[in-house]
């Protein structure tokens, strides 16, 4: 972690404005091209210092050599590199690893990398918890503090890439894909997670295909609309259930957003991309809540329209969450019903179990700013009394 303070605003210019030092960290390409001039420089360097940043890991000027003495002491003066502190880190057994980042103002968030042969999927966090509340969600339990920065969320990218960095040696790419499926909802930090995705994708940066970075949404139907006009991102949609009833209980946003909607929304942003590509829907299997086969019947109707694909979850209990695992057995039989119906269905393989890094185990340290927290736990209590 930099000794600067300072993090990216949205705007590199307001930015200037407002602070002496400019965190490049966060910066897009545009918005690094951007400041570059602003400091009397020729937007080619935003290219250099993007490599430097992002494919090196170096965050220390002075040692970027293809830039001028005088220019490397002008970027000391005015810019630094601020990436999130690591407070803890674990391994699981299964490869699996887990990063606890703390942000400021102290509360933490929690990335997870999953290598699966040659692949190494990153899970980010888009926000310091989540205000959106879902009923089986141990990251909603936490309550909401604030949006990530791009600087914060890239960040994390940045502390996983470099993690694997050894002296000497050429960096390896071990982060081949990156899914906005950690703490928060992605698409209510709308400019925040753009920039750090344009990142991702970007050559001079992670340089990951637009197929390798999702964006995994419970379902803001207007920022999908938005999404459409300025990316292509792969989409994931944190459905759930197959009617509004039972959405309306699990995921409340759905109540301002009900399923009809949020599938219109998806197939223009499907609409919107120039390949055949589809839209991931996910889909958390809680023992008799959603998990019986007219609920798979009931999915395989409402999703007839929009190519997809099916990920189902097993949901992952934490305690007192009120919701159970299915049996292997259950899973199975409503894989196959979806199956039958014609869709490609994929059963999500826990990781990382043992280091409480499994799908919908992130918890972070929030400091809640929403009393969800206190409520959910004097919940918790008056459950064990009883
Ligand atoms: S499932 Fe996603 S949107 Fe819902 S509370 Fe958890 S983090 Fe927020």
């Amino acid at each position: 972690m930099s000794e600067t303070v300072q993090t990216a605003s949205p705007s590199v210019s307001s930015e200037l404005q407002l602070a002496e030092v400019v965190n490049l960290l966060g910066l897009s390409p545009k918005k690094m091209r951007a400041f570059f001039e602003s400091i009397g420089e020729k937007p080619f360097r935003a290219q250099q210092a993007l490599q430097w940043i992002h494919q090196y890991g170096e965050s220390d000027f002075s040692k970027w050599t293809n830039m001028s003495k005088s220019l490397r002491l002008k970027l000391a003066q005015v810019a630094a590199i601020d990436y999130p502190e690591v407070i803890y880190q674990d391994f699981s057994k299964d490869g699996t690893r887990k990063w606890v980042m703390r942000m400021k103002g102290g509360s933490s968030v929690e990335t997870v990398f999953i290598p699966d042969g040659d692949r190494g999927t990153l899970c980010v966090s888009s926000q310091i918890g989540c205000a959106l509340d879902c009923s089986f969600c141990s990251t909603g339990k936490q309550g909401f503090n604030r949006d990530l920065s791009a600087a914060e969320i890239i960040g994390q990218v940045y502390i996983a890439a470099k993690s694997f960095d050894k002296p000497g040696e050429k960096r390896e790419r071990r982060v081949t894909n990156v899914v906005m499926m950690g703490m928060g909802e992605p698409l209510l930090n709308f400019e925040n997670v753009v920039d750090s995705m344009e990142l991702m994708m970007d050559d001079f940066s992670y340089g990951l295909s637009k197929r390798r970075v999702t964006l995994s949404t419970s379902g803001v139907v207007p920022a999908l609309y938005d999404l459409a006009e300025v990316s292509d991102v792969s989409l994931a949609i944190s459905l759930h259930a197959p009617n509004d009833a039972l959405r309306n209980d699990l995921v409340p946003l759905n109540r301002k957003y009900p399923i009809a909607e949020l599938l219109k929304a998806c197939q223009h942003y499907l609409s919107s991309l120039d390949d055949r590509r589809k839209i991931t829907i996910e889909y958390t299997l809680m023992q008799g809540v959603n998990d019986q086969l007219s609920h798979a019947d009931e999915l395989a109707k409402v999703l007839r329209d929009l190519p997809c694909k099916i990920n189902l979850i097993p949901f992952n209990p934490f305690p007192h969450s009120g919701y159970d695992r299915p049996s292997n057995n259950q899973v199975r039989r409503f894989q196959n019903r979806l199956i039958e119906a014609g869709y490609t269905v994929t059963v999500r393989t826990t990781r990382g179990e043992d280091i409480d890094a499994a799908c919908g185990q992130l918890v972070g340290q929030v400091e809640d700013r929403t009393r969800r927290q206190a409520r959910y736990k004097a919940k918790q209590e008056s459950n064990a009394t009883q």
